[in-house]
């Protein structure tokens, strides 16, 4: 993948012009960030942080990308009904990471109880890179799936203006016109708007579980104007409001200040730091209810790190999509290499694998939103330091994605535009509602790409490292 914008990204004259139109562009449209000075207020803001130029994607892979996108969606809720599965899975996991332990508790509670909820919603993105072959050639791997508070499907509508908008100042009218139109936040309302509707009270609203200090709230609040347009009301509350004003009925209907909620959609409680002991309750209560969760308990662990790489072992796809043989070699295709670390001879040559070719590896706890995972001799030491220990079982090795680097131009609100080796990472949204056992709804909803220069190994735009950007398909 040559980078296509070679001579324009030589001239830092011109650069510096694009860039401050580009910039003007973006706030226009409303490619947001609250400042990391005052995350809790939209008093002042920023721009969030994009590529000036749009990345090449082979077309291929990004139709690949799509295609596949339905089977995972299935895989995931299938995965999400199988208590044997997620139980054999984690069952290593647990005993030492305290977190999915905690999260594996409240499922566990709920499975006792009885799963009040009859309508199920499914919010996730597929993330992938593009491996590139020795041979020259490029392949789709799957990085992870988010199955929970997948993020960037509102800001990610409002960047094909801005990359149309530059490349028609450059009177590439031809190439702007390839920018695909891109509305994921559209789909996600839809779905949440489709569980709203089978839950089957005019009344009732959704919660929106939002943390204090938000900088992503213009992202959130692009799906929350899609729900208001067809007149379903979102609440945005915190866990800690759930617990002091949060209820249950006897039929385990869920109350939100004395008004009936429809469906909880989270944009919180995915790491560790999001709970505290009074959060764990207010999760618990929101599980027992019957409103539809985004994603519910199950749905959250059957994104986990540790069931991705049992998913990968064979045999175990076809067990969970029984009869859908096409189905199963197209998630097939996208699987890199993983690995358990479990204790015992196969998590051994994993690691003694890894510690022979460190750059080839990266070791991933069972943890979201990006900065957690080790390369290279950090990782070598981790290994050193886990390999006696069940503390291992909490971890996954995975085969790290080579993609071929292009040149692109970061921009960040306070930092002067930077021409770097960059690599890419695709997301496709995917949205599915299923009531009892019938799926009413299985689709994608449109792509995110974030772009990051390749001296980071890790991160993603929240985290401060990855950018947004378009794909632009070749
Ligand atoms: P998180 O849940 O924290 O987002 P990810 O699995 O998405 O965890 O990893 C975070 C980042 O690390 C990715 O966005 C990607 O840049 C990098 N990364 C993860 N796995 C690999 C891999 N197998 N090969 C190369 N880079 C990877
Ligand atoms: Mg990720």
């Amino acid at each position: 993948m040559a980078t296509g914008w070679g001579s324009l990204l030589q001239d830092e004259q011109q650069l510096e012009e694009l860039a401050r139109q580009a910039v003007d562009r973006a706030l226009a449209e409303g490619v947001l960030l609250r400042t990391s000075q005052a995350p809790s207020s939209s008093d002042v803001v920023s721009y969030a942080p994009f590529t000036l130029f749009p990345s090449r994607v082979p077309s291929a892979l990004l139709e690949q990308a799509y295609a596949v996108q339905a089977d995972f969606n299935l895989l995931v809720d299938a995965v999400s009904q199988n208590a044997v599965f997620l139980e054999q899975t984690l069952s290593s996991t647990i005993k030492r990471d305290s977190f999915t332990a905690r999260l594996f508790d409240i499922h566990k509670q709920v499975l006792k109880e009885g799963i009040a909820q009859t309508v199920f919603l499914g919010l996730n993105r597929s993330d992938y890179m593009f491996q590139c072959n020795p041979d020259g050639s490029t392949a789709l791997k799957q990085i992870e799936i988010n199955t929970i508070s997948a993020s960037f499907g509102g800001l990610a509508s409002r960047t094909p203006a801005v990359h149309r908008h530059v490349l028609s100042i450059l009177g590439k009218t031809k190439e702007a016109a390839k920018i695909l139109s891109n509305n994921p936040s559209k789909g996600l309302a839809m779905g949440i708007a489709k569980a709203w509707e089978l839950y089957g009270s005019v009344n009732a609203q959704v919660l929106l579980i939002a943390q204090e200090k938000e900088r992503n709230i213009f992202d959130q609040r692009v799906i929350e104007n899609e729900l208001l347009a067809r007149n379903i009301h979102v609440i945005r509350r915190r866990f800690e409001d759930v617990s002091e004003k949060g209820s249950l009925d006897q039929d385990r209907r869920l109350f939100m200040d004395g008004q009936e909620v429809a469906v909880v959609y989270f944009r919180d409680g995915y790491m560790p730091s999001h709970y505290s002991l009074q959060n764990w309750e207010a999760r618990l209560l929101l599980e027992r209810s019957c409103a539809v969760k985004c994603p519910d308990i199950a749905t959250q662990l059957a994104g986990t790190k540790k069931v991705q790489q049992e998913l990968s072992r064979v045999g175990v796809l076809e067990s969970l999509l029984p009869g859908q043989p096409q189905a199963v070699a197209r998630l097939r295709a996208t699987f890199a290499g993983l690995y358990s670390l479990d204790l015992g001879e196969e998590g051994d040559q994993a690691i003694t694998k890894a510690i022979a070719a460190p750059s080839c590896f990266v070791l991933k706890p069972q943890r979201e939103g990006g900065g957690n995972n080790l390369y290279g001799e950090e990782m070598v030491q981790a290994l050193g330091r886990l390999k006696d220990s069940e503390e291992r079982a909490s971890y996954i090795l995975m085969e790290k994605i080579e993609p071929e680097p292009f040149r692109n131009c970061l921009l960040r609100p306070g930092s002067p535009a930077r021409v770097v080796q960059c690599i890419s990472e695709l997301g496709i949204f995917g949205v599915y509602v299923r009531e009892g056992k019938t799926l009413v709804m299985n689709k994608h909803v449109g792509h995110l790409l974030r772009t990051k220069a390749i001296e980071h190994a890790d991160g993603g735009v929240a985290a401060g490292v990855a950018v947004l950007d378009n794909p632009y398909p070749v």
